[in-house]
Order: structure tokens, then C-alpha cells, then sequence
């Protein structure tokens, strides 16, 4: 078995120079708000983490794969008992990813991207980031989140089968990128309160399992300068945003905490130099491009795009979304839910074309959470997140006041570059739920056909009712 009296010594010489460890008392560290069972965190996570595994390149190198376990057990081991339910069930997964990232899900299922081993100086970094993650886990936040959330559409039953594509990454259609309410980011996008929470948390985790909380700062301070000099917000930036003053209160922290008797580090080196003589990593954006040409998470398609699109019937039939509407559409569409949205297409309106999943006939209903409570600042919030994957959205006339089930809506007229080729009208319309959420639901159709159309749109309009119980 390898030593480790260097790093022994060092860490001795650390608790020596700081006379006040051990008087100052750590920071207590509370459970958020949360209206979900811990049984049911594990629920969640557990069905998250089989989506995960099958989209995301699983790391299967036995050696790795269990150095990663043992640290996390360590990690769980020295974690304060009272907030370790018995159904956890705490699994650590490499994932051969080159972006710095690790995420955990509700319940204990922690993933850890290659990136992270290459970006770590020493194994504490590696640990702090895992210790911070399962601060998350035990502090029940990813749940909490959806507990804090207004979104209606969120019950248990809808959240199931939509989790794991929303954590993988959208892959349908441009419009509908724009106008998703992801779960998996409403559940892995924390606030600065939470990201204080599991800093501090993690530090305590830390320090007990013999590693000093200070690399897990020093950690952060990588991730921050590698966000900077590639330009673009990493993914552990939009889902872990900055406290602000981060190295303050986590020293702070440590200088609060006795570092346990170091931990043996003398894996982290080989560890390391197994993943350099791997072939190197996806990074996430070519793991979700690949994913959507290959159908990935909304694999559901209706015909093939392109093809003839058959004639709306005359008969129609009801359908709901959630507490939140119903509707009438053709009989001869289909329903299409996910995550907090419902399409409603034709044969032929929704499908693969090129390697794209396309949207080119149909209607979609949907809820986000609004930006601003002004109507007109809440729909161009909304239309400003849909033109982000539509760089051509344009307007195509004048926004119109109506109503929608007798409350006071937009219509916004917009035309885009349709994937068949010339252009494409969509009209939006939105209107606030009584709980301030955004209701929108728009139209789709390629100019060539928007005559056909008019009248079923019409109908399909006029027969919205906004049935939320108030
Ligand atoms: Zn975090």
C-alpha cells in the first residue's frame, strides 16, 4: 500500500498555522422547504439516472469506476447522519465527458464528468465538487426547487417519463427548445441561497472525510477562469451560479472546521494518468447534437416531414393538459406531451428531416415561468428565448389584444424560415394562469399551406379553457 507522509505533513503543518480551528463554530446548515417524500426523491432520481446512463458515454473502466465509488462513500460516510435518509441509494458514475461537470440527482445517483479529473490539481478538488453535490442530495434541493416552483403542471405523475430527457437535453424542434420549462434544469438550476448552502455543507463533508475545504474553492476559482477563457457559460456555471465571494466564506468555513487525519491520496496520480491514455472525450454539445440526429430524447415522431399532410378532419375530439387546459383538435392529429408542453400534429407534422427534428405543421400548448408579471414583457421574455434557436424569428405585423377562455391574451404574428423551405407563420398567444405562470400556445404551418389552415387553427383557438382550479 502507497504512503502519503508528505500530504499527512502538509495537512499537520495547515491545522498548526491556524490557531482558531475548532472555536469557531461551523455554519448550521437547513433543510429547505419541500413538499416532496425522500422516498420519492429516490424515485425521481432513480428513473433520471437510468435516462442518463443510456445517453450520456458511461466511463466502464472498472479501476475508475471504483476509485470514483470509494471516494463518494467516504464522502457519505462522514456526511451528518441526520440528514441521511434510509432510502437513499447513493451511486457514483464516471461519464467520459471533457466539460468540466458533475451533477447529483435527487435520491443519491451522482455523475462525474471526466473534465472534472483533468481540470483537478489534486484529488481534494475532485472530492470538494463531489462533496458539494451531495450536499444537493441531502439537502433534498433538487425537489425543493420544484417545490419552490409556480409551475402547475408539475405533479409527481407528470414529472415521471419527463426527467431524464430534460437532464440529457432537448433535442425537438427549434421553436419548442425556446419554450421548454426542462425539468431537469428547473431541478439541477439552483439558486446562490442553495449554492451557499451546499459550499458550506460541503466544506463540513469535507473537512471530516480529511481533506481541507479550501481546494474545493480553489476548484471553483478553475471552473471560473476556464468559463472565461472559452467564452460561453459552462454547464456547471448555469446550473451551480456563483454565490459571489466564494473563496471568502469557504475558508471562512474551514477555518471554522478540524480537518480530519488526511485522507489517502495516493490513487489521484494513476487515476489521472488512466484517463490520458484514454481516447479523448465528447464534449456536451456534440453529445446533444448527436443526440438530436439521432432522435435522442424526443424520439416520438409523427410521419416524415416533407410528405403530404393529410387534411384536418371535421371531427374533433378533447384533450387536456394537466390541471391546466382543454382543448379541441382533429381527430385525425396527434397528441404529443412533454415535459410542460403538449404539440397536437398532423401525419407528416412532426418528424426527422435531415437529421433534424422538425415542427412544421401543428399546434403546441404549453407553461413557462414568466420573466416579468406585464403581460407584454412576459411574452417578449418568451419570444426572446424562442429567437435564441430561431435567429430568423421575425415579427410579421402588429401584437394583438384577445382573449383566451375570457382572459386578456397576446397575439403575436411571427414568421420563420420553415425546414421545408420558404417561410413558416406562427402565431403566439399568451396569457397569465391565475398563479402568474405563462400560458402560451402557439400555431405552426408553412406559408404554402396557411390557407388550409386557417380554419381548423381557428377553431382550435377559440375552444381553449384555461381550467386551473383557483
Ligand atoms: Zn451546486
Amino acid at each position: 500500500m502507497a504512503t502519503n507522509t508528505p500530504v499527512r505533513a502538509a495537512v499537520a503543518a495547515l491545522l498548526v498555522a491556524l490557531p482558531a480551528a475548532g472555536l469557531v463554530a461551523q455554519t448550521a446548515v437547513k433543510l429547505p422547504k419541500n413538499k416532496f417524500t425522500p422516498k420519492q426523491d429516490v424515485e425521481l432520481g432513480l428513473e433520471a439516472a437510468a435516462e442518463v446512463r443510456k445517453q450520456y458515454p458511461i466511463i466502464k473502466d472498472e479501476k475508475i469506476a471504483q476509485y470514483l465509488t470509494a471516494l463518494g462513500d467516504r464522502l457519505v460516510a462522514t456526511a451528518p447522519a441526520e440528514l441521511k435518509e434510509p432510502v437513499y441509494q447513493y451511486s457514483f458514475t464516471p461519464v467520459n465527458l471533457k466539460d468540466i461537470n458533475a451533477f447529483a440527482l435527487p435520491g443519491g445517483p451522482m455523475f462525474v464528468n471526466r473534465g472534472m479529473f483533468d481540470a483537478a490539481a489534486s484529488e481534494g478538488e475532485v472530492v470538494g465538487v463531489m462533496a458539494h453535490e451531495l450536499s444537493h442530495v441531502l439537502l433534498r434541493h433538487g425537489t425543493a426547487n420544484i417545490t419552490k416552483s409556480q409551475n402547475p403542471w408539475l405533479q409527481l405523475g407528470q414529472i415521471a417519463g419527463a426527467v431524464g430527457g430534460a437532464v440529457v437535453g432537448q433535442a425537438g424542434s427549434a421553436i419548442a427548445q425556446g419554450s421548454q420549462f426542462g425539468l431537469g434544469t428547473l431541478m439541477l438550476r439552483y439558486s446562490r441561497d442553495f449554492e451557499k448552502q451546499a459550499d458550506l455543507l460541503g466544506a463540513q463533508i469535507m473537512a471530516r472525510a480529511g481533506y481541507d475545504p479550501r481546494a474545493l474553492a480553489h476548484m471553483f476559482e478553475t471552473i471560473a477562469a476556464e468559463s472565461k477563457g472559452s467564452g460561453g457559460t459552462p454547464q456547471w456555471m448555469s446550473s451551480h451560479p456563483d454565490p459571489g465571494n466564494r473563496t471568502v466564506y469557504i475558508t471562512k468555513e474551514a477555518e471554522a472546521l478540524t480537518i480530519a487525519s488526511a485522507a489517502d491520496v495516493s490513487q489521484f496520480a494513476p487515476i489521472k494518468a488512466t484517463f490520458k491514455a484514454m481516447p479523448p472525450g465528447k464534449s456536451m454539445a456534440e453529445l446533444e447534437r448527436g443526440n438530436a440526429s439521432s432522435g435522442g430524447e424526443e424520439a416520438r415522431t409523427v410521419g416524415t416531414p416533407g410528405r403530404p399532410v393529410p387534411s384536418p378532419s371535421a371531427q374533433f375530439r378533447d384533450i387536456s393538459g394537466g390541471k391546466v387546459f382543454q382543448a379541441s383538435v382533429p381527430d385525425n392529429w396527434t397528441s404529443l406531451p412533454s415535459k410542460s408542453s403538449i404539440k397536437v400534429v398532423p401525419e407528416n407534422g412532426y418528424g426527422e428531416l435531415n437529421g433534424q427534428t422538425s415542427f412544421t405543421h401543428g399546434v403546441e400548448f404549453g407553461v413557462t415561468r414568466p420573466a416579468s408579471r406585464d403581460l407584454q414583457e412576459a411574452t417578449k421574455g418568451w419570444l426572446n428565448a424562442v429567437a435564441q434557436n430561431n435567429p430568423e424569428l421575425k415579427l410579421a405585423g402588429e401584437q394583438q389584444a384577445v382573449r383566451i377562455s375570457q382572459r386578456s391574451a397576446i397575439a403575436t404574428p411571427l414568421v420563420n424560415p420553415s425546414p421545408l423551405g420558404g417561410q413558416e407563420r406562427i402565431v403566439v398567444y399568451t396569457t397569465f394562469l391565475s398563479d402568474g405562470t405563462l400560458f402560451y400556445y402557439f400555431t405552426v404551418v408553412p406559408d404554402k399551406d396557411a390557407g388550409a389552415f386557417q380554419d381548423v387553427f381557428r377553431r382550435i383557438t377559440a375552444s381553449i379553457r384555461l381550467t386551473e382550479v383557483r
